[in-house]
């Protein structure tokens, strides 16, 4: 049987992304569905692609890793922080229990939720705004993603909306950008600086007055 486009990006990423949960998400989900026409051809190679509003849809490797690190389970309540084209919402979607993701450009937010509406998975929550934030009126959360590179401090909000043993992983740093990984503990926040990574920078919104 000829395998699909998405399986065969799983398979290209088992080397280097062992967990099984993740990989069957991957493969199960048609990600040439997330990204612009012109870009179709190229929607399974292990690549960013540019989207709209000048942003990208992320690397599958950089994503099956963040998945894999968030140790998700299928009643986690997650927080999503840059939704652009929906592809790792969706993915966090099919992994825990419920979804809601904030962008900043209302055009691709009401995108993705368009493409993952067709896809007919119910439990993701779009929100237009500032994920610098997070969301306290749906905190705490059980693991938090972000998917743009925060500069060079995590905004402090996001750590705080995390639940007791709750996992948070974003790309931290502007020029030179590492995945961090913050779990909460008994005693506070445990922090581990991971691979160096690349993504667009998380736009932070003036403070409120
Ligand atoms: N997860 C996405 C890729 C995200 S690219 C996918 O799977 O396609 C990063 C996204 O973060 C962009 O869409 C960008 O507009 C958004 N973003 C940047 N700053 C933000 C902010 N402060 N709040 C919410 N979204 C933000």
């Amino acid at each position: 049987m000829r395998m699909s486009g998405a399986s065969e990006l799983a398979e290209q990423l088992r080397a280097v992304a062992g967990d099984e949960r993740v990989l069957a998400a991957i493969a199960s989900l048609p990600r040439e569905h997330f990204v612009p026409d012109r870009e179709r051809h190229r929607a399974y190679e292990n690549v960013a692609l540019p989207i709209a509003c000048e942003q990208t849809i992320s690397q599958p490797l950089v994503i099956a890793r963040m998945l894999a690190l968030l140790e998700l389970r299928p009643d986690d309540r997650v927080l999503d922080v840059g939704t652009g084209s929906g592809y790792h919402a969706a993915l966090l979607a099919m992994l825990a229990g419920h979804v809601w993701t904030v962008e900043r450009h209302p055009r691709l937010s009401a995108q993705a939720q368009r493409t993952i509406a067709a896809l007919g998975l119910s439990n993701v929550e779009f929100v237009v705004g500032d994920g610098c934030r997070g969301l306290p009126a749906r905190a705490p959360f059980d693991a938090i993603n972000v998917a743009a590179a925060t500069g060079e401090a995590l905004p402090p909000a996001l750590e705080r909306q995390l639940a007791a043993q709750g996992r948070l992983v974003a790309p931290v740093g502007t020029a030179d950008q590492h995945l961090v990984l913050v779990r909460r503990t008994a005693e506070g926040f445990e922090r581990k600086q991971l691979e160096a990574v690349r993504f667009v920078p998380l736009v932070r919104a003036e403070p409120e007055t």
